[in-house]
């Protein structure tokens, strides 16, 4: 059995591989998007927070006496590498990395929803703050991910159905 304070540098160490996982997804799917500039934008402009998050979780984690879980954040850097392979091999690439992001953008409200919890239950006012900071972000960028997903579908179904124009990214 763990106590509260072991369960929640556990979730913190979690948040911290989550957000190494979310780093190397964004930015392979930045650096393959081509011809959807807005949401090319919105995920660059995610990245640069997400940089901040996994900065701002690892600060509570070495606050709070820890430090950071070398393999989980190796495995969750694995499996982003994997998932960005797969998409490479998939026609509507654009399709299934906005769906992909906005599936992982709930994780993450999920995530730090508990983690505040967590904090809290610890009376760690500090980790609690900063976690309901990243939680406003993460629910920022589902919720544009939400309202955007159908156009990014529209988009990709008008190139692919143009002569001569690239659908995919
Ligand atoms: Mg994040
Ligand atoms: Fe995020």
């Amino acid at each position: 059995m763990a106590t509260a304070e072991e369960r929640l540098m556990e979730w913190l160490r979690d948040a911290h591989a989550m957000e190494e996982q979310g780093e190397q997804m964004l930015d392979a799917l930045l650096s393959r998007i081509e011809h959807y500039p807005q949401l090319k934008a919105k995920v660059a402009e995610h990245l640069e927070e997400t940089k901040n998050q996994t900065r701002l979780v690892r600060q509570c984690i070495e606050r709070r006496g820890g430090s950071p879980s070398l393999i989980k954040d190796l495995t969750g850097k694995v499996m982003a590498v994997a998932q960005g392979i797969s998409g490479v091999f998939v026609g509507d690439e654009i399709v299934k990395g906005a769906m992909a992001s906005y599936t992982f953008e709930h994780m993450e409200v999920a995530a730090y929803k508990i983690l505040i919890a967590g904090a809290a239950t610890c009376g760690d006012a500090e980790t609690q703050r900063i976690c309901t900071d990243i939680l406003a972000e993460e629910e920022r960028m589902a919720a544009w991910l939400g309202e955007h997903l159908p156009s990014v579908a529209s988009q990709y179904l008008a190139r692919e159905e143009a002569p001569g124009v690239e659908a995919k990214h």
